[in-house]
């Protein structure tokens, strides 16, 4: 028997429960009446990378290390995209293959690259699929000879859609959204009928690029989900379906106002950039990132693009907007005090300070003038600032200073040049906190409870029937069990922390955080 666990990532019930009503998702409707179903507490903040992470930890980013897509290095200033070997921990499916289980992963944000050192590769009993920026040019599996096996049972297999994102059409989005949706489940009942795996966890992330670009455009996103609940309804009718879950990373919403945080700490000169020239050079020969990707576009020369420019040049183009994404700009560090990367975590850089006293200071002022920032029609730009102490649990290797929860329907972008307020990108719509949980299957409640993204491991664990490690932060969950798990107690297993082995970057994690808009 088989415990599917499907990832939709960003769904939120504001779009789900009104199509549930209005029986446009069958499936759906079933697993609510049939099983559990509540709300699901993110990270701060709410973002892919690490949210996948800390499901499948059921830690908070303080222990795992990794905040959001880039990581900050206060010593050497160094900015980088952070990568699956940042992360200190080992996942909940590790535990289970050490007792026994055997256990598939597919198209995870946050497993690249696939042997990230806290598997133990050879255990035969481990199979990971990684998600982008994994290729399936390169090695993409856990263990190698897995790719093989997977091209030849799925063919046209692909990691990533094969558009460029900015040039598609709304159609097109879709169209590739629902190839890649069947990709996967293909792969997840492959993997639980050849490698007879006891769980499978699948992530379906385009239902993000989705919603980011085609908020506007509810009938194209309905169409993507009842794609969805048709590919649910088959792993429902299976033999083997023991259970089936869903959860999302984060939940999503409209975006309001854009807010320029790394602008506005410019215009303060708390961050101070040293000009770079490049830029202006091509900008004056007229050409630009978009002209660049238009033609590529026309051509359908994506991948030959991609792998022809090297990112390294990439960057280079300007962007038309005249946004620059931070972590290109030449920043001068002797005069800058404060840099926000991700939507959430701000640095603060204590070289800038005469004394610690002097830093600590200015973390209280900025969080004050933060606290009291107003958007131009007067309603307030963040919710809370808080100390990361009082959000994460651990030591926090590399964490932020000051940690930002933005107002609902205020997105704030890294990115320098422009407004403060009123700038618009391709995106319509950006993350929240709240996300969706559901569960159907064996020994699962038929109730409503309202769950936090770190109690999935440990939940899932024990309804196994394998010890909890005794180092995550979330709980198991009982309100949504029955049966045998409900009934036996919680067995506490070893820790899974694990060291870091910190390996250079490839560029195609920037590539990709750029394709997909979460770079300039
Ligand atoms: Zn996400």
């Amino acid at each position: 028997m088989t415990v599917y666990v499907v990832g939709l990532d960003g769904a939120d019930w504001s779009l789900l429960r009104p199509w549930i009503e209005e029986e446009y998702l069958p499936t759906f409707d079933r697993i609510l009446n049939d099983g559990v179903a509540g709300d699901l507490k993110s990270t701060l903040p709410p973002v892919t990378f690490p949210a996948w992470k800390c499901y499948s930890t059921g830690k908070t980013p303080g222990k795992l290390g990794v905040y959001e897509w880039f990581a900050y290095d206060k010593d050497t200033h160094e900015i980088s995209a952070n990568d699956a070997s940042d992360f200190r921990s080992r996942e909940y499916w590790d535990v289970l293959a050490e007792r026994g289980h055997r256990a598939g992963v597919i198209n995870m944000p946050t497993t690249h690259p696939p042997d990230d050192g806290t598997q133990n590769t050879d255990d035969g009993r481990t199979f990971i699929i990684a998600g982008s920026p994994a290729s399936e040019r390169k090695r993409f599996t856990v263990p190698d000879s897995l790719k093989e096996e997977l091209l030849e049972a799925i063919p046209d297999y692909r990691v990533k859609p094969d558009l460029v994102l900015d040039e598609s059409t709304p159609d097109e989005l879709v169209d590739e959204a629902t190839t890649l949706f069947e990709q996967r489940f293909r792969a997840a009942t492959w993997l639980a009928d050849e490698k007879d795996c006891d769980l499978v966890h699948t992530t379906l992330f385009a239902t993000d690029t989705l919603q980011h670009r085609l908020w506007d455009r509810p009938q194209k996103l309905r169409a993507a989900y009842e794609h969805i609940d048709d590919l649910l309804a088959d792993l429902l009718e299976r033999d083997d379906a023991e259970a089936v879950v869903l959860l999302s990373d984060h939940g999503f919403q409209r975006i309001d106002e854009i807010f320029l945080v790394n602008q506005w700490l410019l215009d303060r000169g708390d961050l101070v950039i040293e000009e770079s020239e490049t830029r202006d050079v091509l900008s004056s020969v007229g050409l630009t990132e978009e002209r660049l990707k238009r033609f590529v576009a026309r051509l359908g020369l994506v991948n030959l693009a991609q792998s022809m420019i090297p990112e390294s040049v990439q960057r280079f183009f300007p962007s038309e907007s005249g946004r620059v994404a931070i972590q290109d700009a030449k920043i001068d560090w002797s005069r800058t005090k404060a840099i926000s990367l991700g939507r959430g975590p701000i640095y603060i850089n204590r070289d800038a300070f005469a004394s610690d006293n002097a830093a600590d200071r200015y973390a209280t002022d900025l969080t004050d003038d933060l606290e009291n920032q107003k958007t131009p029609t007067g309603d307030p730009v963040v919710t809370a600032v808080y100390d990361p102490t009082d959000v994460y649990t651990g030591d926090r290797p590399h964490g932020p200073d000051l940690l930002v929860e933005y107002a609902p329907g205020v997105d704030a972008p890294e990115s320098i040049g422009g407004e403060v307020f009123g700038e618009t990108t391709e995106w319509l719509a950006t993350h929240r906190r709240t996300g969706v949980f559901a569960a159907w299957g064996d020994n699962i409640a038929d109730e409503a409870a309202d769950l936090e993204l770190y109690d999935l491991a440990p939940t899932l664990l024990h309804y196994f029937g394998v010890p909890v490690p005794e180092d995550v932060d979330g709980d198991v969950r009982f309100d949504v069990l029955t049966g045998d798990p409900a009934a036996r107690s919680v067995d506490q297993g070893p820790p899974t922390a694990t060291g870091t082995d910190r390996r250079e970057v490839g560029p195609e994690v920037e590539e990709t955080l750029r394709e997909l808009g979460y770079m300039e």
